[in-house]
């Protein structure tokens, strides 16, 4: 058994108490990082299960709409375990709504939550990343990144944000071993898209395993959910030297959703 390479590193993911941020906390927890936990809900089960994987946690329940605590958990972190290696901005929301009907603070929330605290979190953890000459921001983004869909304005302006915010970061940060990388996910079983799901089951009255078919054929080729586990093995490749000069990507995981 080969030692785990990201041993002695701190790796913090938002949005970690559930489904894909708890996924990739898990994928470099197994490789000996330290985790930085965030995220609403039941933390103290996706504490324990990280725990068991033999590394430290720490918990900060930063609301990611508000910058004073993003910056209060971002210094949490550094008096835990030095600074922040490994960054995941990875906490995110959904609103389903046509655009003439959107509720203006459903807007604000998406926007503050899936692209404003990226930008809150990156500017606090850079510094150190630059001093160490090293460090990896991996930003969550979504399909949505790349295309659009009808009803979801504020979730894929926000996402193709967090896309330009990769680019930017990467380009000032490419002459150092710093890199910054987008992961576009297309559907993935969580509770985020269970939501999703549970609408669809009720407006055309079908059951929850139709629902899930439809929702797949309507945009999926592969007719598969992606799994946190896959994702995680792609910000793990992310964090590997194999990835020193891999910068500004938005790589899609999407069963070739954007290959339409
Ligand atoms: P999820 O609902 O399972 O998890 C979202 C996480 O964000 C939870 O830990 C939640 O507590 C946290 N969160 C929500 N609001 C927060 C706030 N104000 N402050 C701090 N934390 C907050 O959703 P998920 O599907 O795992 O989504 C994770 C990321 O992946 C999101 O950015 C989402 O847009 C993206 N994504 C998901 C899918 C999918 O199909 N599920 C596809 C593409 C991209």
């Amino acid at each position: 058994m080969t030692t785990p390479f990201l041993k002695g590193k701190t790796a913090l993911v938002t949005g970690s108490t559930s489904g894909i941020g708890l996924g990739l906390a898990t994928a470099l927890a197994q490789q000996g990082a330290h985790i930085v936990l965030n995220g609403f809900g039941a933390y103290a089960e996706a504490e324990q299960s990280i725990q068991a994987l033999g590394v430290q946690t720490l918990y900060h329940g930063a609301d990611m709409r508000k910058p004073t605590e993003i910056e209060d958990m971002m210094q949490a972190a550094a008096q835990r375990f030095g600074q922040v290696d490994i960054l995941v901005n990875n906490a995110g929301i959904q609103h389903v709504c046509a655009i003439e009907n959107f509720p203006t603070e459903k807007w604000d929330d998406v926007i503050a939550i899936n692209l404003s605290s990226a930008f809150h979190t990156t500017r606090l953890a850079l510094p150190a990343m630059k001093k160490a000459n090293w460090g990896r921001i991996i930003n969550v983004a979504s399909v949505h990144g790349l295309v659009g869909s009808a009803e979801k304005s504020a979730y894929v302006a926000a996402k193709h944000g967090i896309v330009g915010l990769t680019k930017v970061t990467a380009l000032e940060t490419a002459t150092t071993g710093v890199t910054c990388n987008a992961i576009c996910p297309g559907w993935v079983l969580t509770p985020l898209v269970q939501q999703q799901v549970d609408a669809k089951a009720a407006a055309l009255n079908i059951s929850n395993e139709e629902a899930k078919r439809v929702l797949l054929g309507e945009k999926e080729p592969s007719m598969q959910f992606t799994t946190p586990e896959e994702l995680g093995a792609l910000a793990v490749f992310f964090c590997t030297a194999a990835g020193n000069n891999v910068r500004g990507v938005a790589w899609n995981m999407d069963g070739g959703w954007a290959a339409q």
